[in-house]
Parts: C-alpha cells; sequence; structure tokens
C-alpha cells in the first residue's frame, strides 16, 4: 500500500483544521469506550491508534497556532491544542481506562512490552491509582502550576524596564541599531532592557556606566511581583510531586530522564563546575587584563563587564570581521548546502516538490527519498513576518507510523533572506538536527510512542548539537559557502571563526551551572530568602562575583518551562561531544559511521532509552571524556 503525505488546506484551513483535531479527537473517544467496554481484541493496537489520533490532533493545532498567517486560525489552533490537551488530562486519570491496559498482554514483542513499561509509568505519574480526593487535588495542582506559571510569564513581559541615555554615551554602537534608536524631545535616547534593545547594548555600548545602569534594570525585571509568584510555583510543585510518592519535584521530573535521580543533577553540575575550572579561570584573566587596560581601577569582572569585553577580545585578538564573514552566507546557497550536506551524510535526497500546498509562499516542501523511496515529507518556513513564531524550531506535523503515515516535519526559523550570520547557519544545522530525526527516527515504527524524536528530554538536544559540528568544518563549508565571486570560504578564516567562538566557553559553562543549579536548588532547598540564595550559587558556581541587588531569578523564564532540569542542555552537549568523537575530523562524511549512527541512534527513535542507543553506536558507554578534552582546547 503506498502512503501518501498528508494535503494541507487551500484557503479553508479554518474548516480543516477543525476536520483534522475534532475529527481525530472523536475517532479517539469513540476507541477509548471501546477500549473501556473491553471490546477490542488487541489493547495495545488500540491503545496505539488512540495515541497516533491525539498525536495528529496536537502536532496539526500547534503548527498552525504559531505559523498561520490568519490570525482567526492561529486562534482557532490555539483553541484546538487546548482541547486535545483537556482530553490527554482526563485519559491519564481515569482509573477504567488503566485497569484495561494494566491487563494488556505484549505477547513476545520487546517494544511492546516496553511501550506497556512505558504506559503504566505515564499513567503512574499522572496519579491514576490515586483516591479520588486526591485525584482531584492533582487536577486543581496542575491547574493552578499552569496559571501560576503564566502569571510568572506575564509580569515578566511586563515588567520591561528602561534607562534614558544621551547620545554621545552610545560609541561603539552598530549603525543600525543607533539608527533604530533616536533620540526623544528632551534629547535621551530609550533603552528597554527587550533582547534586541539590551544585548547589543551590553555587548557594544563603550560606556561602563550606562551598562552598569542597564544591568541594574535587567537583574530587577518582575521584582518584586515574581518573588511571590515563584515561592508559589515551587509550593505547588513539591505539593504536586509529594502526593505522587516523591521526595521533592526534582525526582519525579527526572524519573523519566537520562539522568534518572535528582541528587544525580547535583553531581553532575558540579562536575561540569570542576572540568571547566581551569579554562574559565584562564580566560577570565584575559578578560580581566583587558578591561584593566580602560578601567584600572575596577577590581573583577562582573555581568557588567562580560558581554562587552568577551566581544572586545574575540574582536581585538581573534581577527574576525563579521562584515567580511557574512559575505559567504548567502540564504540561498547556505540551504541548497544544507541539503546536501545533510543528504550526502545520512543517504537521503531531499526533492523539492513545488506543487504542493503551503500555509504561505516563504514555506516549501520536499519529500524524502532513501533508495529512490519516498520516506516522508518536510517543510522549510525560514523567514520572519508577522504573527509568526519568533523563535527556531522543529514542528511535527505527522508523526511516522508504519502502514499508517509517513513522518512529516516542519522547520520554522527565522532567518535574514540576504547574508547570514554564521550564527544563523549554526542555528539552521542544529534545528535541522531535530528535522532529519523526526524523518529518520519515524520508519518502521509501529508504535505512536517511539516514532521520531520521542527519547529522553535530557537527549534530544544532542543530535542537533552534533550536527553544529559539520557547519565549523572548514571543508563542509567550502561545499556551499562561496560569496558572490564564487570564491569558498578560506579555511584560515573558518579557523578564526572558530577560536573567537571557543573563547570563553570555560566561564561560560560555569555561568550555565549557576543556572542549572538556581534551576535544581529554588525546588530541592526552597530557600525562604531567594535573592540571598542566588548570591551564595553565584559565588560557588560562577567564576563572576554577584552583584547588589540582583534579583534575576524573577525573570528566569526557565524556571516555569525547564522547572528543576536547566541541566538538560549541557547533559546534551556532553553526549553530543562524545559522540562525535566518533567520527573521522578529517572527513565528516564517512559513510560507514554517519549510516551506523543514522540507524543505531536516529532511525531507533524512542525504542530503547538513550544511553543504550549512544552503547549501541558507540560501542560503549558515554563518558566525559570528549567534553573535558574540548574544554581543554
Ligand atoms: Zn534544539
Amino acid at each position: 500500500m503506498t502512503i501518501t503525505a498528508l494535503e494541507l488546506p487551500t484557503d479553508d484551513a479554518h474548516d480543516w483544521l477543525t476536520d483534522r483535531c475534532d475529527g481525530a479527537l472523536d475517532d479517539a473517544r469513540t476507541l477509548v469506550e471501546r477500549l473501556k467496554q473491553g471490546t477490542v481484541t488487541d489493547v495495545l493496537a488500540t491503545w496505539n491508534a488512540v495515541q497516533i489520533e491525539l498525536g495528529n490532533a496536537a502536532a496539526a493545532a500547534s503548527l498552525f497556532s504559531e505559523v498561520h498567517p490568519d490570525a482567526g486560525v492561529r486562534e482557532a489552533a490555539d483553541e484546538a491544542a487546548q482541547r486535545v490537551d483537556d482530553y490527554s488530562t482526563e485519559l491519564g486519570l481515569d482509573g477504567e481506562l488503566f485497569a484495561m491496559l494494566d491487563k494488556a498482554e505484549p505477547g513476545d514483542d520487546p517494544d511492546a512490552q516496553r511501550l506497556l513499561d512505558l504506559t503504566r509509568r505515564d499513567f503512574r505519574r499522572a496519579g491514576v491509582d490515586k483516591s479520588d480526593v486526591d485525584r482531584e487535588r492533582l487536577r486543581e495542582l496542575a491547574r493552578a502550576e499552569l496559571t501560576t506559571g503564566q502569571q510568572f510569564a506575564k509580569n515578566i513581559r511586563e515588567g520591561v524596564r528602561s534607562i534614558a541615555v544621551r547620545p554621545e554615551q552610545l560609541a561603539g554602537m552598530p549603525q543600525d541599531w543607533l539608527d533604530a534608536h533616536p533620540a526623544g524631545p528632551d534629547g535621551t535616547i530609550t533603552v528597554t532592557t527587550d533582547y534586541p534593545d539590551s544585548v547589543p547594548l551590553m555587548t557594544f555600548c563603550a560606556d561602563r556606566g550606562v551598562r552598569a545602569a542597564m544591568t541594574h534594570e535587567r537583574n530587577n525585571i518582575a521584582w518584586p511581583a515574581n518573588d511571590a509568584v515563584l515561592a508559589q510555583l515551587f509550593g505547588l510543585r513539591q505539593e504536586h510531586a509529594a502526593l505522587l510518592g516523591y521526595a521533592n519535584w526534582a525526582d519525579f521530573d527526572a524519573e523519566v530522564k537520562m539522568i534518572g535521580e535528582g541528587k544525580e543533577i547535583r553531581t553532575f553540575i558540579d562536575k561540569i563546575t570542576d572540568a571547566a575550572n581551569d579554562r574559565a579561570l584562564a580566560d577570565k584573566q584575559i578578560l580581566l587584563d583587558r578591561l584593566h587596560q580602560d578601567h584600572p581601577d575596577v577590581e573583577d569582572v562582573t555581568a557588567v563587564d562580560t558581554a562587552y569585553y568577551s566581544e572586545l577580545v574575540r574582536k581585538e585578538q581573534h581577527d574576525v570581521d563579521a562584515q567580511l564573514t557574512r559575505t559567504y552566507f548567502r540564504f540561498d546557497r547556505v540551504r541548497q548546502g544544507l541539503l546536501d550536506v545533510t543528504g550526502r551524510l545520512f543517504g537521503l535526497e531531499w526533492k523539492a516538490v513545488p506543487e504542493v500546498t503551503v500555509w504561505h509562499a516563504d514555506a516549501t516542501g520536499y519529500d524524502v527519498l532513501k533508495d529512490g523511496e519516498h520516506i516522508g515529507r518536510i517543510y522549510l518556513d525560514l523567514h520572519p513576518r508577522e504573527g509568526k513564531f519568533k523563535h527556531a524550531a522543529q514542528f511535527t506535523l505527522v508523526s511516522g507510523v508504519d502502514g499508517v503515515q509517513l513522518p512529516e516535519g516542519v522547520l520554522v526559523c527565522n532567518f535574514s533572506r540576504g547574508l547570514m550570520e554564521h550564527d544563523e547557519v549554526v542555528t539552521l544545522f542544529h534545528e535541522f538536527g531535530h528535522l532529519v530525526h523526526h524523518v529518520v527516527g519515524g520508519q518502521a515504527q509501529q508504535w505512536n510512542r517511539f516514532s521520531g524524536v520521542a527519547t529522553e528530554w535530557d537527549f534530544v538536544e544532542a543530535p542537533s548539537q552534533m550536527l553544529e559540528e559539520w557547519a565549523w568544518d572548514a571543508s563542509v563549508l567550502a561545499t556551499f559557502a562561496t560569496n558572490d565571486e564564487g570564491e569558498p570560504i578560506p579555511a584560515d578564516l573558518v579557523a578564526r571563526m572558530k577560536e573567537a567562538d571557543e573563547f570563553g566557553k570555560g566561564f561560560m559553562a560555569r555561568t550555565q551551572m549557576f543556572y542549572a543549579a538556581v534551576s535544581l536548588g529554588l525546588h530541592v532547598d526552597r530557600p525562604e530568602d531567594m535573592t540571598s540564595y542566588l548570591q551564595q550559587t553565584q559565588r560557588k558556581y560562577s567564576v563572576f562575583p554577584p552583584l547588589p541587588d540582583n534579583h534575576f531569578h524573577c525573570s528566569f523564564g526557565h524556571l516555569d518551562g525547564y522547572g528543576s532540569g536547566y541541566y538538560t542542555y549541557m547533559w546534551s552537549l556532553v553526549i553530543a561531544k562524545d559522540m562525535f568523537s566518533a567520527f573521522d575530523a578529517g572527513d565528516l562524511f564517512d559513510q560507514d559511521v554517519a549510516t551506523r549512527y543514522r540507524d543505531t541512534v536516529l532511525g531507533m527513535g524512542g525504542r530503547k532509552d538513550a544511553a543504550e542507543l549512544v552503547r549501541d553506536f558507540l560501542g560503549r558507554d558515554y563518558t566525559f571524556d570528549a567534553y573535558a578534552d574540548w574544554l581543554e582546547k
């Protein structure tokens, strides 16, 4: 049977979306009823069918809510996503349904056994086996955690602060930034704490007083309002975890990650802190020396100076001219280069299908072919527009299920249309790594739960972080990074770019571990005085001393989304560096390694624990060594 790709709507997106989401929800309800009545012969297959329906509905809703040009469609998509979410929560607490699933027979299929084990765990973690009173409280807690998290985010969004500066205080700022910030009637320029305003200011503004003033404002966003909101959020999470029998939120959260237990997070943070120490102190000394050339009396490097002097050191000591660099990265050539590089690496062909219907003229569809066979579809939607998702991410449209549906995924980014920054090229490779994982991991999957990027959350970044390496390799870049004269980017320029990029990696790792320790500690230690806890934690983990009046936890948005798990990005990076060490640095296209990686890691989706996938690829357990070597370099 040939399976065709999903056909997207032309001008009736609203109806299409309602059909797709509510049709799937209706089908899921019918299947669940039959499961509960005990009239189905194959319980697991029926549960799989429910998951396919819910997955399809959630995917279409979440994609359209972020990319559709029509605000009405985006709103309808948000509402549909909410209905799917409500129904999924309801299922998780449905004792009758659980009783049927719990007695399902997996036969001798190890994947079915794993599916059953994980399904039991999902239901247990939802609280299905708790008393009526406890389940009602769990429902209330979930709702309260959601609204408290929304309040936290709202206070950050609405807590924007600003400083007023005089034009002569803005020496060093790029011309396009200055053009976008004209002086007001009183002759001063208002600079807000929003990233497009404050990040360039902290990076380029030569006036130390201005940077100090901005640092103070940034450290006080949503203070004091969010201090109380956070205390409430951590209290709710603690009660939630305790009701389910866990000591704290970190233990509850870590159970479904590679790291396994909350206490291991602390061990990991300490290990990275230690490994990064020498490089962090060496690079910090370079910053301090450079700072002393301008300000001999300043005692130490703080948040006021880190971004500014890091940029200055990169420019003065590594000789990278960003204006020159970008001439090698014209968007069209980069996009084609990405497709050629990844096609060659993974033995795939991305074939443009210009006739396919898309939601906006900027989006392009490609069929994915392997050995001439159609195995999936991807869409690239890579430029900004009003009302579109503001970051860069891979969205699932369809999860691949063998004999049922082909995997389809969408890359949603916001790149410039002409010349790109090299940073953007790296981001493109990173996000495409998620897309490849989704498509390759969506082959030969019987169970929806294991399809695509279905591994533990602290592993999912590793394949993408590893693919970034291809955007840093001079011989790979030479295949597509050519200027308008047709000259490839010089290898020595790539080497300098890399050196510049890696300056500060030690102290940045220490700063990341400070954030990770805050994310963990506020959930586990639950200090009454979060401000002083922050100061102590910074002294222990960061190489930069804390500043007075710092309440940055109030605007540390990841405390909601990541919870106690901010360590995950670094955890994935350790594994990415280890997996990359299996490739031949002199030939990143070595087919044996690439194919083995594709089949043992990406192709398995969630059919095994990530640690096992990595072991199958490396032929040994993952270690810390490659990451530690990279830090030392
Ligand atoms: Zn990512």
